[in-house]
């Protein structure tokens, strides 16, 4: 053990002299959140949250998403926003979005083991760990182990993702379909995906970017595009989710355009699993 913590000592001086050249303070607290990261999942320190999706027509639980929060001792709740194209950067969102499959597989079992009439939970993959060879492997064994249903677990990968690689995007979704798992474009509308590679790729549903939810109602742009990518949704037989929906009128304009799903602070925040547990309902 004394080892190991010397060799990690050792790793962690080499670290810290390479970027103390440099000396500007961004790359130095870079540095102190990098070193943290990697010790965030022997610690315990993630957890993931759950933000519930709903059907607009019938305002039924349709799906819900996990959400990872790093819950640093120091510092409190680190935003994924921060520390995941960080991990992206360092290679070390593959061992982190690993845990976070494993950990949504378990919580579904423990769910299920309970016999509540539980929805399908999406997680989102990062680029680097949607073309890592490992990816069918972790899902088929997570998978395995906890002998879910893999129609309770839905990937979401972003538009970005889907448009680099396309020989092998396309063979990673065919078999992400035979394991039976739903495919989402995560962010739709904020990469350059062509109507040609939509209708080639096996997805299952867009998830609209909130940044353009967010205005919908009082920017004309915005609502051509999320009008546009509904009806786009629709004519390849697609089903359409808007995220961060946070108004009545949002609400009221999604329902006129047809738009099927929801996600947003309007409907519920990102809950821990005992407060999702009661949105669904007695077995
Ligand atoms: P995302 O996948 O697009 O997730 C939706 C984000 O929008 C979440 O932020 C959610 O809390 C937030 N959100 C939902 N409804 C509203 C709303 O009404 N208003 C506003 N302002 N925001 C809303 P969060 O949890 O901070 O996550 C940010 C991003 O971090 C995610 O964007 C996703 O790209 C990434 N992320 C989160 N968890 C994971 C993970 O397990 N693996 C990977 N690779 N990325 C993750
Ligand atoms: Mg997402
Ligand atoms: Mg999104
Ligand atoms: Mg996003």
């Amino acid at each position: 053990a004394s080892a190991a913590m010397y060799q990690a000592k050792s790793k962690g001086l080499r670290n810290y002299l390479f970027y103390a050249g440099e000396s500007d303070a961004p790359s130095s607290q870079r540095l102190l959140l990098e070193n943290d990261l990697h010790r965030a999942i022997e610690r315990g320190e993630f957890v993931l949250d759950y933000q519930p999706r709903y059907e607009l027509g019938s305002g039924r639980l349709c799906a819900c998403e996990a959400l990872l929060r790093w819950q640093h001792p120091a510092r409190g709740r680190v935003s994924p926003a921060e520390f995941i194209p960080l991990a992206e950067e360092t290679g070390l969102v593959v061992a982190i979005g690993e845990w976070v499959l494993r950990e949504c597989c378990r919580q579904i079992a423990r769910w299920a083991a309970r016999g509540l009439r539980l929805c399908p939970v999406s997680v989102n993959l990062s680029a680097r760990q949607f073309h890592r060879v490992e990816l069918l492997g972790t899902l088929r064994s997570a998978l395995d182990e906890t002998g879910i249903d893999p129609r309770l677990l839905e990937v979401e990968i972003t538009e970005t993702t889907l448009m680099h690689n396309t020989d092998e995007t396309l063979a990673i979704l065919e078999q992400l379909h035979r394991l039976g798992i739903k495919v989402s474009v995560d962010d739709f509308g904020t990469g350059y995906s062509s109507l040609a590679y939509l209708k080639r790729f096996p997805v299952d549903l867009l998830k609209i970017d909130r940044s353009f939810v967010n205005d919908v109602v009082h920017d004309a742009d915005d609502a051509v595009i999320v009008s546009a990518i509904i009806g786009l949704a629709r004519s390849l037989q697609l089903r359409v989710v808007a995220e961060g929906v946070e108004t009545s009128e949002q609400v009221e304009f999604l329902k006129r355009r047809g738009c099927d799903e929801v996600q947003g602070f309007w409907f519920s925040r990102p809950l821990p699993p005992a407060e999702l547990e009661p949105l669904f309902g007695a077995p």
